[in-house]
């Protein structure tokens, strides 16, 4: 609308040779004006346009500013084949940008995150029943004539063909031969198989059809809503939002899952093959470049329906986008954080708002975000109380480590130990949990105290005996364990201190010799798939004592355990980060929560030696609704996210004066944040003070929850020239103050 009032006409395509203004991914921060191309080109178009001497990838964003001599304007060299950007997508990328203080060029990267959008499509072979008759009819070859003959007109490649017969791919290549079977080229990105909705859908109980019917009732009204779907694990929660996504397909829109993990996805992949009879797209980085690229594409054509992914997914051009689930919605992986700072929870908020769509965000233990923004009434909250069948919820109890008879250099306490060998004499399987990885997080002279650290981070270095290495988790660097202390140069003196999970799975396997354990950590499985087989193995029985990190306590079933240790509950209490109660809380729930998901009774128990902490109490407690409140009024009290507003800055430089100067410099300068009300804390040196050889400080900037903090940090912080050896970032709503 113009200012009176009356529709202004947006122009929408444009003849050969008009201004038109293309933003690229290029870091330029402006939108460049380029001519249209012969036969003219529409608003939203992907194009290749010249940039010096590269040709880079395009949209065609709205009018060209005319600013520039016409003459020297260049030409858009062509309109690549693929779906225009969508009106609603331009302006997701416009406000998730604002939102987040991220450059247009940066927005247009994550969204055109596949290779060779602009390529031919590449070709394939696929095999389909020829004229021809087989010289002599063997039975392997029967079987493959059979097999097309099954599926009419259908065509495969030649590992899917050989498969369903059960030959081997020679036996078709043979067929070929004797123009029995058919050899073309097809391209590659081809439509997804159709998902049936109404293909394997399971009997709701009655409170999962309740909320079951009340999304997909807001789905059949096509308005935009947010549900949080609140239960205990194994309460059915991926059973309602499955019944949701076959709403979404029937009413003949497309729906995107968010999954916080891609350890989880083929799990979940197999489920929903289960429930539709076909596979979804998957998009993460896992999959290939080929299968991304057709994803991409045909998410834009509409001819994939589902989406399985990564919070990048949130990007993928949609056409009509009417479901967005956000699997595990408080898990901190949500948040990317580095790159584009955003919040994928919010922003899939966000996208479904501009699309008419509906957004679920599901979890056993919801973000205090999200928790309270159900109690304001922004989003609607759906409730599943009980496991689904018999299963019921483990009994949480405490052990008081200060009454335990611990030696030093041990960590499971007795009680946790005969706790463990009840299970093993029951058959069942027991999980000793440690958010932790590697041997031991300190390595310690004991003859001069020196404790071995990073060389370019402010960081001890991890001892990881499986990798035979020292490994510093903030860089990733490692060297090798040295004999002789690197301060004092006395050999043999070096001592690891404290625990990492592979030093408990030394202890476990020293208490029980005679159980089978098995470790799980994401630093020791190179693929997906590894850590896959892995938990199957778990699941179908064949180990009595898992040892693992938080990588268990994202979703897997393992239907034979039912107790729970957790070797310190209090490693989470440490440090002064405004969300560590309810970090430690969700984490514990979680991992209690993995006990008992079949018949058998679970039990969960907490290592402490603060049984009177309140966050160990309301673990234990199990009351939920008061701890959140509790915790809700503390925030509440400090101004603090989700009751105010808050962004980090952090600057970094390898010059430790530079960047303190840098951030005097805006701390003296914070009118622009005074005018809105708002606060700034610091200079101080970040928690990790220095990464990578870079010196960091931070600074805090924290307002009252209406506040325009964007428009003021990007006043406050345009005051300041920032020199080329300084990298400023500003992260609005931090999850982590690292
Ligand atoms: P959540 O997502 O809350 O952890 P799931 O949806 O994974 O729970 O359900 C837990 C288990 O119970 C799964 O194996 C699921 O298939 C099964 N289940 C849940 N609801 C039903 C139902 N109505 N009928 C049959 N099986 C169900
Ligand atoms: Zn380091």
């Amino acid at each position: 609308m113009d200012r009176t009032g009356t529709q202004v006409q947006v122009k929408e395509f444009f003849e050969e040779g008009e201004l038109v203004g293309v933003l690229t991914a290029q870091p330029l921060d402006r939108i460049l004006d380029y001519k249209a191309p012969e036969g003219g080109c529409w608003r939203g178009a992907f194009v290749e346009v010249p940039l010096g001497p590269r040709k880079v990838l395009g949209v065609v964003w709205g009018e060209g500013k005319g600013d520039f001599d016409y003459a020297k304007v260049r030409s858009i060299l062509r309109v690549l084949n693929v779906a225009p950007m969508r009106e609603e997508m331009r302006s997701f990328l416009l406000k998730a940008g604002d939102y987040t203080l991220t450059p247009m060029s940066a927005m247009l990267r994550l969204a055109t995150r596949a290779p060779g959008l602009g390529d031919a499509p590449s070709m394939r072979k696929v095999y389909r029943l020829g004229e021809g008759v087989p010289e002599r009819l063997t039975e392997a070859r029967a079987r493959v004539i059979e097999v097309l003959r099954d599926y009419g007109g259908l065509s495969f490649t030649l590992g899917e063909l050989a498969e369903m017969a059960g030959v081997g791919t020679s036996v078709v290549k043979g067929l070929v031969k004797m123009g029995a079977v058919r050899e073309e080229d097809t391209p590659r990105d081809t439509p997804y198989m159709r998902l049936d909705p109404s293909y394997g859908g399971k009997t709701l109980t009655e409170d999962q059809a309740a909320c079951a019917e009340v999304i997909t009732q807001g789905m059949r009204e096509g308005k935009y809503a947010t549900t949080l779907l609140k239960g205990v694990t194994g309460s059915g929660k991926t059973e309602v939002y499955l019944e949701a996504v076959a709403e979404c397909l029937r009413l003949g829109r497309q729906a995107l899952v968010l999954l916080p993990e891609i350890a989880l996805t083929s799990e979940f992949i197999t489920r929903v093959e289960a429930r539709f009879g076909a596979k979804p797209a998957e998009w993460h980085s896992g999959v290939t470049m080929t299968e991304r690229r057709r994803c991409w594409k045909m998410v834009g054509q509409g001819e994939a329906q589902m989406v399985v992914g990564a919070r990048s997914a949130l990007f993928l051009p949609f056409r009509d986008l009417g479901l967005i689930v956000v699997d595990e919605e408080h898990d901190t992986s949500y948040k990317q954080e580095d790159g584009a700072l955003y919040n994928a929870r919010d922003m899939a908020v966000l996208r479904a708002s501009l699309n008419d769509a509906q957004v679920v965000l599901a979890s056993a233990t919801p973000s205090l975000e999200s928790w309270a923004n159900a109690d304001a009434g922004k989003y609607r909250r759906l409730d599943l109380v009980s496991r689904f069948g018999e299963a019921v919820m483990p009994k949480i109890s405490a052990i008081d480590m200060r009454s335990e008879d611990v030696p030093s250099g041990r960590w499971i306490s007795p009680s946790l130990q005969s706790g463990i060998t009840r299970r093993i004499e029951k058959g069942e399987q027991s999980l000793v949990f440690l958010n932790r990885r590697g041997y031991a997080p300190v390595t310690i002279c004991r003859a001069c105290g020196h404790q071995i650290a990073c060389d370019h981070c402010d960081a001890r270095m991890v001892e990881h005996r499986f990798l035979k290495r020292l490994m510093c988790h903030q860089c990733g660097e490692t060297k090798p364990m040295p004999e002789a202390c690197p301060s004092c140069q006395v050999e043999g003196k070096l001592a690891p201190v404290g625990p990492g999970v592979e030093r408990i799975s030394e202890e476990v396997e020293a208490l029980f010799p005679y159980a089978r354990t098995v470790i799980l950590s994401s630093d020791l499985f190179g693929s997906a798939r590894a850590l896959k087989e892995r938990i199957e193995q778990i699941a179908a029985g064949e180990a009595d004592i898992i040892i693992g990190t938080q990588i268990v306590a994202k979703g897997h079933n393992f239907p034979l355990l039912t107790l729970v240790g957790v070797i310190d509950a209090d490693l989470g209490l440490q440090g002064s980060d405004l969300r560590a109660a309810e970090r430690t809380f969700q984490l514990m729930r979680q991992v209690a929560g993995r006990a008992g998901r079949a018949a058998a009774q679970g039990e969960a128990v907490l290592q402490t030696y603060q049984p009177e902490h309140p966050v160990i109490r309301a673990i234990l407690s199990g009351d939920e609704e008061d701890f959140w409140a509790a915790e809700a009024e503390q925030r509440r009290m400090a101004g603090v996210p989700p009751y105010g507003r808050m962004a980090g800055i952090v600057l970094s430089s390898p010059s430790v004066q530079e960047v303190f100067d840098l951030g005097s410099e805006l701390a003296k300068r914070d009118g622009p944040l005074r005018q809105i009300g708002a606060q700034v804390y610091g200079p101080a040196p970040a928690p990790i003070a220095r990464i990578r050889g870079r010196h960091r400080v931070r600074l805090l900037v924290k307002a009252a929850k209406g506040a325009p903090i964007q428009q003021a940090l990007a006043a406050w912080v345009a005051q300041v020239r920032v020199p080329g050896s300084v990298r400023l970032s500003i992260d609005i709503d931090p999850q982590s103050f690292y």
